[in-house]
């Protein structure tokens, strides 16, 4: 079993939660940290009870003092790429069972997110991408509504991201670009070749016309048009 980094999102009571797994497997027992990509950015100690290649439940916090439970099957998905599915438990909750968020969490081997010079945590390439490549599939829930993070996929739907999209950094001369030519399945492509450690970004003045809220612009390129 390959292990990684995993991008895992789940429902929190204030709209959705993301976090970055890192996952290493010793012998029987899945180890690693959870970061909270959040305002809050605390990092937390994982380490599982029993496991095997479909999947794990392992602690989170220090042992007798889980903060955490994570349910975790390991589905994967193709060369590169894994998911994760399961469920994240709060212990100590006074309702456990309204406590359990469903989550997903990405592997992408091409990817890994990082903290970026243009603005909070940015997505990197690992590998060199082709121009034209796909980079990864949009998943997430489709609506009316524009959101800061949301990527418009037809006039009057837009994507609002599960997956690692939502840490995309906007560039006014982007590196990649939102193909919605099949909006049951928009993907994001390399624009240009990417080389291995470049920041992927895409235009947000381009794929959603407007942006919800507005930002100065910190991308690099020559001249900005946000
Ligand atoms: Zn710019």
């Amino acid at each position: 079993m390959r292990v990684g980094e995993f991008l895992a999102s789940y429902p929190g009571d204030s709209g959705r939660v993301f976090e970055w797994i890192e996952l290493r497997r010793q012998g029987d027992v899945w180890m690693g940290q959870v970061t909270g990509l959040g305002a809050e950015g605390a990092t937390t100690h994982l380490r599982s009870r029993s496991g095997n290649d479909d999947g794990f439940i392992a602690e989170l916090g220090a042992t007798g003092a889980a903060t955490a439970i994570l349910d975790l099957k390991i589905v994967e998905r193709g060369e590169g790429e894994m998911v994760l599915s399961g469920r994240r438990v709060q212990t100590g909750s006074s309702s456990e069972d309204g406590a359990m968020a469903a989550f997903m969490a990405e592997y992408d081997a091409r990817v890994e997110i990082r903290t970026s010079a243009i603005h909070g945590h940015g997505v990197f390439a690992r590998r060199d991408l082709a121009a034209g490549a796909v980079i990864t599939v949009i998943r997430g829930e489709m609506t009316r509504v524009q959101t800061p993070h949301s990527a418009r996929i037809t006039d009057d739907v837009h994507c609002e991201p599960t997956g690692y999209l939502r840490y995309i950094n906007h560039c006014c001369d982007a590196n990649s670009v939102i193909d919605a030519s099949d909006p049951a399945r928009p993907l994001l492509r390399a624009r240009r070749a990417i080389a291995a450690g470049e920041e992927i970004n895409f235009d947000y003045i381009e794929n959603e016309g407007e942006i919800v809220g507005g930002f100065a612009c910190n991308c690099g390129a020559a001249t900005h048009h946000i």
